[in-house]
């Protein structure tokens, strides 16, 4: 949080870094390489030259609005954020039902599709010029300078700046970033929902569900309305989704995916999560980068991993030794002694995994990151019994277990923890 806070005071004071016609860019918050981050931008249409300050401000408001629920709110600094200001001729947007229209940067228009709040735009222009002005973007979002309710996702998330809605950016961005469909029963005349997102299922039988593993056995599926005890729990198979009524299924009663003033369910919060780690490693850098060493007996060596953590961190750091756990380590460096290890070659290895409760199943692995480095001990002398040393190398003596001992360097350790030690231990074996 320290550095969060110390990079968003240094762009506070950061002006306009660069002007290119009739755009320009502005750094928000950088809390990394865009490698390795998810780059968000945030873009403006029918807002005249006169109204920059207005869209200073709503690109402002939607980004506080974004990171003010959970999960983003938790994993900011997965995020750097940049906002492209852009003059329209007038302002607004057209609305084609009532013959009203603006002469717009983007042409974005109320009725697409004749759905009175369904925005489309020039993506095509706005992709171009988010392409220019920022290469590195992964994820667009378009504020319209306009009261009406309405917005869209998919390629670039578009929200009308509403006062009612302020969760259409976040709403959107469940669809842009993680793929979500829209949990609505509300018909769309000639839509066709295809079997392709994660909280939709066209099934309510238990062994089928894609989200079964939040589904409580005592959980009636499919599961009434009357059942919910509010609006996101429990989790289970309500019928009407994805723009149908009947056959078609949403993990909970309400939804942010379904109706504003919301939050992800357990389901979204989920694909939320494991969409940020498509973007991010858990692991930024690491030192020594060369990944062979050699030493003897009384030699020592550093080893550091930069991670980019979540707030509050549900990091885990497990260090092992040719398979083997070692009781050295559960933070981010380890210092290594070769007294402790005998003549030959060895292989050391960290691995990082997010543990947040949020995140249940990671088909992909995308939450945990391995670095391994070669270690030889190129003399014969004795060797440590090293079980002895771990007051003297910043671990604790219960290998970090237990908290009441946090004053020794340790780390309270996520009750998964020893589980997922168990399990990677079994695995190097
Ligand atoms: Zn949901």
């Amino acid at each position: 949080m320290r550095v969060l806070a110390i990079a968003a005071f240094l762009c506070a004071s950061l002006p306009a870094v660069t002007v290119q016609g009739q755009h320009t860019l502005d750094i928000v918050e950088n809390n990394g390489l865009s490698e390795n981050r998810i780059d968000l931008v945030i873009m403006g249409d029918g807002y005249t030259s006169g109204e920059q300050q207005d869209f200073a401000s709503d690109a402002q408001n939607a980004i506080d609005h974004l990171f003010l629920k959970w999960p983003s709110n938790q994993y900011r600094e997965f995020f750097n954020i940049v906002t492209i200001s852009t003059a329209s001729n007038e302002s607004g947007a057209d609305h084609p039902s009532m013959s009203e229209f603006a002469d717009t940067f983007y042409d974005c228009a109320y009725d697409c599709a004749g759905l009175e709040h369904l925005i489309c735009c020039d993506y095509s222009t706005i992709l171009s010029v988010a392409g220019a002005q920022y290469p590195a973007h992964d994820v667009v979002v378009l504020m319209v300078n306009d009261q009406q309710y309405g917005g869209s996702g998919g390629t670039v998330a578009i929200a009308s700046i509403s006062p009612v809605a302020k969760d259409i950016p976040f709403h959107e961005f469940g669809h842009t970033i993680a793929g979500l469909g829209d949990e609505y029963d509300s018909p769309y005349p000639g839509y066709v929902c295809e079997d392709i997102f994660p909280n939709i299922s066209f099934t309510s039988d238990r062994d089928d569900l894609k989200w079964n593993h939040w589904v409580n056995e005592d959980t009636p599926l499919p599961t009434p309305e009357s059942a919910a005890v509010n609006n996101l729990e429990p989790v289970g198979a309500y019928e009407g989704a994805c723009y149908q009524t009947v056959g078609l299924f949403r993990p909970v009663d309400e939804c942010v995916m379904r109706s504003l003033n919301n939050d992800f369910c357990a389901v979204c919060t989920e694909q939320m999560v494991l969409s940020y780690y498509g973007f991010v490693e858990p692991v930024d850098t690491y030192s020594p980068s060369q990944n062979s060493h050699d030493g003897v007996f009384g030699d020592s060596i550093e080893f550091v991993v930069e991670a980019v953590e979540p707030d509050p961190n549900t990091l885990t750091y497990t260090w092992d030794l040719d398979g083997e756990l070692l009781s050295w380590s559960d933070s981010a460096d380890l210092e290594f002694l070769f007294k402790c290890v005998d003549q030959g070659e060895h292989q050391l290895t960290v691995t990082v995994s997010d543990l947040t409760s949020m995140v249940m199943v990671d088909t992909k692995n995308l939450m945990t990151t391995s670095v391994s480095w070669t270690i030889t001990r190129t003399d014969d002398g004795p060797v440590d019994d090293c079980d002895d040393l771990n007051a003297g190398v910043d671990a604790c003596p219960d290998g970090g277990d237990n908290p009441e001992k946090s004053g020794c360097g340790c780390h309270t350790i996520p009750a998964r923890r020893t589980l997922i030690s168990s399990l990677l231990a079994l695995l190097f074996l």
